[in-house]
């Protein structure tokens, strides 16, 4: 087995390594292999200066006030809009608007959008392996509006299955909601073909782009999608910051869900009017310093070659699949040929949470449980999996290690 690091010559992990302070560490007496980067990434020192040098330097609230350092904190949070807009191919900066992360993003959709377009008998269409927080959303606006949530199935290797979803669609479904990248199992899912099949009977189609925005370029308007939901989290940002990209027209004829300040253009106790986009969402002050460093994380992944990082991150997994199958009762979950960062699996005889403690005792950082997928996890019948996620910053040698890891599982569980 070749254990080497092996670099693909435009992208040199150990550089990129460098850059993440919190990877140079020993847990449990041995070094850390961090391999839950679907649950949170970690960040490079771009983004913790960034957020610093804001706290050190130009702490200031936004949009309000006529001094230099508000001055400069609204340029730096107006900036990072920018620069997200560019980074995800939005037509304009004001469709970026910004929410606490995708759970946000989704329930703002549900709430406004939802509130005001779902009726009696209207149907809302979710794929069976998403999130939690892309099915609860629905429920509940569904719950006060009449309307059902439908689960699309997925097939047993973990794909949606499209035939399946065009024999629900008619012209009740009146949104399509999925993830991009399952969570749970790495699955890429076919995300064009699913909003040409939504559109095609006149449904919205929303996108959960949590797992997606730190794997692949993005780009919104190409896709055709009406909403993009994403985390700064997952892509090397901050934690408390997300985004919510909409189609302009429709984030224009929303109400706004949330009333506060910033959002309001006049307010009089005969009635008050509200600001345009993306304002009108963004009542309270918002996390100035989150959005700052959701900037700098963009400029962290645009000084990347994104297609070597791509190629690197494939081949880490390939070669986790490949050691996968040489681990005698290793089953893996999500065997899809189109997957990305995410080897879900489980020992058979052993507890998922076992795994993980014992993982854990040896430096390895993974994630066991149901993954906020539940209804996945019942299809499957198991109540979780094991998952190691893999981001760019991760090496051949941390795989061999958590396969190593695993053979220790093994020795100390049989
Ligand atoms: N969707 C997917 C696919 C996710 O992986 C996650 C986070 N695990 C979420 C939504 C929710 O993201 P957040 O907790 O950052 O709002």
């Amino acid at each position: 087995m070749n254990t080497t690091a092996r670099k693909s010559p435009a992208f040199d992990v150990e550089t990129v390594r460098a850059e993440f302070p919190i990877l140079h560490q020993e847990v449990n007496g041995q070094p850390l292999v961090y391999l839950d980067s679907a649950a949170t990434s970690q960040k490079p020192n771009m983004v913790i200066d960034a957020i610093s040098d804001y706290y050190r330097g130009y702490n200031a609230n936004v949009h309000r006030a006529a001094h230099y350092l508000a001055d400069k904190a609204t340029c730096a949070f107006e900036d990072a809009r920018i620069k997200v807009a560019d980074f995800i191919g939005s037509t304009t900066p004001e469709q970026v608007i910004w929410t606490r992360g995708t759970t946000e993003s989704i329930n703002l959709v549900s709430n406004s959008w939802g509130g005001t377009h779902l009726t009696e008998g209207d149907r809302v269409l979710v794929p069976a392996l998403e999130h939690h927080s892309n099915i609860v959303p629905w429920q509940m606006v569904a719950a006060r509006c009449g309307a059902r949530v439908e689960e699309i199935p997925v097939t047993d290797v973990g794909e949606v299955d499209l035939d399946a979803l065009a024999n629900m669609l008619d012209n009740r479904v009146r949104l399509v909601a999925c993830g991009h990248i399952s969570n749970a199992l790495g699955t890429v899912n076919p995300v064009e073909e699913i909003v040409e099949l939504g559109h095609g009977v006149g449904a919205m189609v929303l996108i959960d782009g949590a797992q997606a925005v730190a794997h692949a370029p993005i780009n919104v308007e190409a896709l055709g999608c009406d909403f993009y939901a994403f985390s700064g989290h997952k892509m090397f940002g901050p934690t408390g910051i997300g985004v919510l990209w909409g189609k302009r027209e429709l984030l224009e004829a929303m109400p706004p869900w949330q009333g506060g300040g910033e959002m309001i253009e006049t307010v009089a106790f005969a009635g008050t009017t509200y600001q345009g986009l993306p304002y009108r969402f963004e009542a309270g002050t918002p996390d100035i310093a989150g959005a700052i460093g959701l900037g700098a994380a963009v400029d962290f992944l645009n000084s990347l070659d994104r297609s070597a990082v791509n190629t690197h991150e494939q081949d880490l997994l390939n070669y986790a699949v490949e050691r996968s199958e040489n681990v005698e009762g290793l089953v893996r979950y999500g065997r899809s040929h189109v997957n990305a960062g995410v080897l879900s699996f489980l020992l058979s005889g052993t507890h998922a949470a076992d795994v993980g403690t014992l993982l854990d005792q040896q430096g390895i950082a993974v994630r066991t449980g149901h993954h906020c997928a539940q209804p996945l996890m019942a299809q499957y019948q198991v109540p979780g999996t094991v998952r190691a996620s893999f981001a760019l910053y991760n090496t051949r040698a941390e795989v061999d290690r958590l396969f190593e890891g695993l053979e220790k599982v093994r020795s100390l569980l049989f």
